[in-house]
């Protein structure tokens, strides 16, 4: 855990570097393999890694951290610690066979809130999906963003300003159709 105050934040910056766009790190406990999820057994009830994680990224100049959220031993209150970034919660458990339900998304999206202000909370699964099963991946991500409307509807839109993206030039071919 060291290595990440150490050499770890260095290291994130001279991935960056020279980078324009948005930058975003993803804390992973692992695709749902079974190599992972023995592992993750091993970790015991409550995992507490990301305490001394987060305050090193909070101050780092990455603009966004990916984490896991739903079906997670984190404790969901440390996700206060990520003040200042965005925070991709993981609201799609891709260790598991089931399609999650648009008010189990909201569910984890609502508890989330709690801790990471609405303008900066982006839903997200878990972690990646390439070991799962396409049609179940599709299903899954069909429910993050039917649930993550649901959360809009329910706990309202965020309201501070984000920053205005810059509009995408039609290119040229588009452009000559009109
Ligand atoms: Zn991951």
């Amino acid at each position: 855990m060291q290595d990440v105050t150490r050499w770890g934040i260095d290291a994130l910056h001279r991935a960056i570097r020279g980078l324009k766009c948005k930058t975003a790190v993803h804390i992973c406990y692992g695709y749902g393999i079974k190599a992972n999820i023995d592992w993750k057994q091993s970790l015991g009830e409550e995992w507490r890694q990301y305490e001394q994680i987060f305050p090193a990224l909070a101050k780092s100049r990455i603009d966004q951290v990916s984490l896991e959220c739903i079906h997670s031993h984190v404790p969901p209150e440390l996700m206060a610690l990520l003040k200042g970034k965005d925070v991709l919660v993981g609201v799609i458990d891709v260790a598991s066979d089931k399609v999650e339900t648009p008010a189990e998304v909201a569910a984890t999206i609502r508890t989330a809130l709690k801790y990471v202000p609405k303008n900066r909370l982006i839903a997200c699964t878990n972690c990646g999906m390439a070991p799962m099963n396409r049609e179940l991946a599709l299903a899954k991500l069909q429910a993050l963003a039917a649930g993550a409307a649901l959360a809009r509807k329910k706990f309202g839109r965020a309201t501070a300003k984000a920053k205005p993206r810059r509009a995408a030039k039609p290119s040229r071919a588009k452009r000559a159709r009109r």
